[in-house]
């Protein structure tokens, strides 16, 4: 848990295309898009690796307002009505690289199930 290389794109030290900001949540486009849209949301704060760190008591509030956040910008992005698909990676197995709890938001084309 702690420092990563979103912690320096929450500073603003190292650049990334914002698409949304609150007071706790971030929102930036993937350096390496999987779809057309294709959008990570984290929270600001730094002390959720993973979602094995979620603890319902004290990050509900903030869970809520990620999700909220999903929202906007899926109407920002115009993806709300044809959908978009979440992924949160967690752990190796799931192919987590950076552990900072980030949601994938991905859209603009017809996603294939099951995901590799
Ligand atoms: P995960 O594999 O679920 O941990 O996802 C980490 C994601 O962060 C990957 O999709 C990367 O492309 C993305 N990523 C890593 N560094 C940056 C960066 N500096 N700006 C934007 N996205 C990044």
């Amino acid at each position: 848990m702690g420092e990563t290389i979103f912690s320096k794109i929450i500073r603003k030290e190292i650049p990334a295309k914002i698409v949304f900001e609150s007071e706790t949540v971030l929102a930036f486009r993937d350096i390496n898009p999987q779809a057309p849209e294709h959008i990570l949301i984290i929270p600001k704060i730094n002390d959720i690796a993973r979602v094995t760190d979620i603890d319902g008591n004290r990050h509900s509030k903030l869970l809520g307002e990620m999700f909220d956040a999903v929202n906007t910008i899926a109407k920002e992005l115009g993806i709300d009505k044809d959908g978009f698909r979440l992924v949160i990676n967690n752990g190796e197995n799931a192919g987590q690289d950076v552990e900072h709890l980030h949601i994938h938001m991905l859209g603009g084309r017809k996603m294939t199930w099951p995901p590799g």
